[in-house]
């Protein structure tokens, strides 16, 4: 199976049960948006840091490498991704996520909701996969 482009969901194919296995984990190099819930789940934050002030956390957390941005408008963090546009929690050996027990809830829904509900960029990789 040939990988599809991770920008282009038009060339994604229909999830199944099963795709996972084997994936290069196409999904991990998309855009990761997180709340302060995400945040406080994976432990970069306490409650009380996300209780005081998100702009202070993003400042801690952009200065620590894990976010690329915040968004006040909607109180998003967009978590930083490698030159590759891998998601910082992907193992890049194996493709595995790192953090799978506290991974954000997006990570959780894909691709059931997503930029195609339903599809992925699922593609053969040299190691294996399963992380969604
Ligand atoms: S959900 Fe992610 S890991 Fe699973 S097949 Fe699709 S791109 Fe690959
Ligand atoms: S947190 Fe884990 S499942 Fe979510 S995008 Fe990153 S590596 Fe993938």
């Amino acid at each position: 199976m040939n990988r599809a482009d991770p920008q282009k969901p038009s060339t994604w194919r229909p999830y199944k049960s099963g795709l996972c296995e084997g994936c290069w984990a196409g999904c991990c190099t998309l855009p990761l948006e997180t709340s302060a819930y995400d945040l406080i789940r994976l432990g970069v934050i306490t409650e009380d840091e996300a209780a005081s002030s998100l702009r202070k956390v993003a400042k801690k957390l952009s200065k620590e490498g894990i976010i690329q941005s915040y968004h006040a408008n909607n109180g998003l963090f967009i978590i930083e991704q490698r030159v590759n546009g891998d998601c910082i929690f992907l193992d890049e050996k194996t493709r595995l996520c790192t953090v799978y027990e506290k991974r954000p809830e997006v990570c959780r829904t894909f691709p059931k909701i997503g930029p195609r509900p339903g599809h992925c960029p699922a593609g053969k990789a040299q190691t294996r996969k399963g992380s969604t």
